[in-house]
Formats: structure tokens, sequence, C-alpha cells
């Protein structure tokens, strides 16, 4: 992997893809700063190795040109504090301010250009575009890995312009590393565990999934579908009736390739979708009319947690039940628990996706599994298998 520490940086201009899109108040000020701080070691580290560091991100969605709502002169402040200097800002990302600041950049100094997003090239991928930004530098870091699934003029398309000059950073190389641990060198037994509202959106995950591991536990609304599709009474749980055979067709392939699947036996169900409705444990196939399953029950939480304590390899995507209700939050508890205890004793565990992360945070497990992805999009995609455009583009 072409990561930048065995590259020499002395003397060099060097142009980084960051993702600085981060949610800003009314005031303009950021209230959630976890992007800019994942960022962090990589800028650090190539000012440390002698490079004059040149950022490049978008911010929000800005529909036509300029807006000042969706302008990065907003996060300098904050920025230029945890980078301990003053970041420099161009008022646009190409053009002749641009290119005069990226010029006179001195070794260790770092500038901010302003939105990728204010030209419509940007996401449309032009070739003119990628190589006007890529006229800044001498060499391309791309360290945003939640674009890296978007061939986009600053994520995938300017690597072309740097045939030799081109790596990851720290935070991009992380993601792909231990994703392609969990893909391509997991140990066995490997353990995928699905959650979630629906099958939908899932269903290439689930494939590729087949092809890899030993055990796929199913839970979350998800269930429902499966349970149905096997003629279990689900009665008003989430379904997704378009998909029935797409869940028949899943089962069937794991027969086939000799994975587990793990569908649970038992649910709690609610009458209605609140945390004070009246609630009982029942069969999973066997939800009463006028019910709903909202979590998975005692028996299978028993059921998943040794299938998690008996992996050596463990993916969670997706919560167990509507964990944002604490009465319905069990099963999710139980098995974050349970991927971190399997952690401590010695598995590799990957969580991402959204929910799945949000979980993790909430219950302080974050710091006992072995890596959480904050990749969403880009990272679900690359579980389903496919290429990124903008890892194959550091990578080629
Ligand atoms: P997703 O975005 O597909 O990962 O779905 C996450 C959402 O699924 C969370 O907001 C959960 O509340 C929801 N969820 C999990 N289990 C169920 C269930 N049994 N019925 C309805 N929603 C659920």
């Amino acid at each position: 992997m072409k990561t930048i520490d065995s590259y020499d940086f002395t003397g060099k201009k060097v142009i980084v893809r960051v993702d600085f899109n981060v949610p800003l108040n009314d005031q303009m000020e950021v209230t959630d700063d976890t992007r800019i701080r994942a960022a962090v070691p990589t800028i650090q580290k190539l000012r440390e190795k002698g490079a004059g560091v040149i950022l490049m991100s978008h911010l929000g969605r800005p529909k036509t040109g300029p807006e000042d709502k969706f302008s990065l002169r907003h996060i300098l402040g904050d920025l230029s504090a945890k980078l301990g200097t003053e970041v420099q800002f161009a008022n646009d990302c190409i053009g002749d301010e641009a290119k005069e600041k990226a010029a006179a950049l001195k070794p260790g100094e770092v500038l901010l250009l302003e939105n990728l997003r204010f030209y419509k090239e940007e996401t449309a991928g032009d070739v003119d575009f990628a190589k006007k930004l890529a006229g800044l530098a001498d060499a391309y870091v791309n360290d945003a890995f939640g674009t890296a699934h978007r061939a986009h003029a600053s994520t995938t398309i300017i690597a072309q312009f740097f045939p030799n000059d081109k790596m990851f950073g720290y935070l991009m190389g992380n993601e792909v590393q231990n994703i392609n641990k969990v893909l391509k060198d997991s140990e066995r037994p490997f353990t995928a565990i699905l959650g979630g509202a629906k099958v939908s959106g899932k269903i290439e995950i689930i494939n590729n999934l087949l092809d890899k591991v030993d055990n796929l536990i199913i839970g979350g609304g998800m269930m429902f579908t499966f349970i149905k599709a096997k003629g279990g009474q689900v009665g008003n749980s989430l379904v997704e009736e378009d998909l029935l055979d797409t869940a028949r067709e899943a089962m069937e392939k794991a027969a086939a390739k000799g994975v587990t699947l793990y569908i649970p036996e038992d649910a709690v169900a609610a009458d209605k979708f609140d945390n004070d409705a009246n609630r009982k444990t029942v069969s999973s196939d066997a939800i009463p009319d006028g019910w709903m399953g909202l979590d998975i029950g005692p028996r299978t939480r028993e059921t998943f947690k040794t299938v998690i304590m008996n992996s050596a390899t463990l993916l969670w995507n997706g919560p167990m039940g509507v964990f944002e209700m604490e009465n319905f939050a069990k099963g999710t508890v139980d098995i974050a628990q349970a991927v971190a205890a399997a952690t401590g004793n010695g598995a590799f565990s990957l969580v991402g996706g959204g929910d799945s992360v949000a979980a993790v945070n909430k219950y302080n497990l974050q710091d006992k599994v072995s890596y959480v992805s904050t990749g969403g999009g880009a990272m679900l995609e690359f579980i389903e298998g496919k290429v990124l455009p903008g890892v194959a583009a550091v990578e080629e």
C-alpha cells in the first residue's frame, strides 16, 4: 500500500483531499469536529516531512456556485487551532489566487482551498478541473475515505496527473487496510452480523458476504422479511414483500455455500412503535396480529452471543432492534458487548455503518473493538465487493 510514510516530501508541495464536510450551526461554528480531528495526523506528518500542504475538501451540497454558508473559511479557526499553526486560505480552489498562494507555501505551511463543490466540475469528475487542481502540487494524497466511492475530480480523476506521486493518507489507508483484512484475509471462523431496518440496500452486501463468511447473523427489522419468506407470521413487523424471493434466494445460497445463517428464534414484540408500548417475548415466527417485533428475544441473544464468542473475525453492520428506544435496545447492547468481549479474547472486529457505529459509541465500546469504520456509504460499497474508484485511482 502506498502511504505517506515511504515518500520523500522534502521541498515538495502536496495536495491532500481531506473530508472537512462538518456540520455548522447558524453562527457558522463547527458543531462536530470529528472529521477535522481525524485529518490531523496525516497533515502533521506531511508538515514534519517538509511538505507545503494544500488542503482541499467539499462542504455540504452547494447548488450553483459559491454560497457563504458552505464556505470552508468557517472552519479555518478550528483547523488552525488543531494544527497549532495559522492556516492560509484561498478564496477559490483554482485560479490565480490559489496558484500564487500554493507557489509561495514554505515547508510546513498549510493552505486551505475554498469548497471544491462551488464548481459543478468537481462531482462531474471533469478532467480539466482536476488538472488545474493537480497543477498546484508535486504530489497527491487522498485521505477522504467517505467520498472514495465517488469518481469525483478531487477523489479520483486527479490521481492520473501523479502517476508516481500519489498515495493514501493515514485515515484512508487504515480504512482500506482494515476492511481488506476482514474481506480478503480473515481468520476463521468469520461471522458477519447484519441488522438495521431493511433488507433493501443490503442485498449486495449479503450476497458478497455469503461468499466469504462461515456464519451470517441476521437481526433488526430485516429479519422479518426472512421469517415471512420461511412462512412465519410476522404481524405488523417491518416486511419488504417485494424482497421475499430475494430472502429465499439468500437462504438457498447460504445452504449451498455451507454458510450457517442465524435468523432469530424469538423477538420482543410491541403493540405499537413506542418505547412505552406493551411488550412481550414471542416466537419470532408467531408475532400476533396487531403486534410488531422491535428487538431480538432472550434465546436469540444467547445464541448470537455464543456464535460471536466463538468467532475469530467479526464484521458488524446495523442494530439488532430499535435501539434508540431503551425498551428495545437489549439485543443491540448484548451484541455490542459480545463483539467487544470476543475482541478482548483475540478476535478481530470491524464495526461499520452509521447506526452500529452510533451504538458502539453510545455504549462506550469504541476502544474495545478492533476498528470502527467511519466510511458510511464508501464502507458499505466496499463490503458489497465493489472496487472504489478513489481507492483504485491511487492503487493503479
Ligand atoms: P439501517 O439504516 O438500515 O441500518 O437501519 C437502522 C434503523 O433500523 C435504526 O434506526 C433502528 O431503529 C431500525 N430498526 C432496527 N430493528 C428494527 C425493527 N425490528 N423494526 C423497525 N426498525 C428497526
